[in-house]
């Protein structure tokens, strides 16, 4: 596997994710079942979760016929015992499944790779001295 297409850890929620609900009608969304499939392709690990527990997470990807894509399936989090908050987390990003349709595997990668390369204390030093060199100019031009 080379760099270009290594394997990425993708977890997937269920609810207005890959199906939603009018009442009691379950109606799939397919262009995020068609992202899974192209992503799952192209090497993604995924895995399923949702707040409803493994076993509906499990039963919604049978019922929608997507069950051999995940690799697990899972209850969402409520406690994390972990030494690194999330917000520290160096490699995690969220997209929202209206946004991902047209994304590829190797998209993710490029944004994986580029997640916080600039730690946000350095970004906003950065606008400061900027905003503070505008300033400077603008009174040595007057
Ligand atoms: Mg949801």
């Amino acid at each position: 596997m080379t760099k270009a297409n290594k394997s990425i850890n993708i977890f997937v929620d269920v609810d207005d994710t890959f199906v939603r609900s009018y009442g009691m009608k379950r109606i799939p969304i397919t262009a995020s079942i068609n992202h899974l499939k192209n992503i799952k392709k192209e090497g993604a690990i995924l895995y399923c979760w949702s707040t409803g527990g493994a076993d509906y997470a499990r039963q919604s990807a049978e019922e929608f016929g997507i069950a051999n894509l995940f690799t697990a399936f899972l209850p969402k989090p409520q406690i994390m015992i972990d030494d690194q908050s999330i917000q520290n987390w160096k490699k995690l990003i969220q997209v929202h499944p209206l946004s991902c349709s047209n994304k590829t595997l190797e998209n993710y990668q490029s944004e994986l790779a580029a997640c916080r390369r600039i730690p946000l204390k350095s970004l906003f030093c950065i606008t400061v001295m900027i905003i503070v060199k505008a300033i400077i100019i603008n009174e040595l031009v007057d």
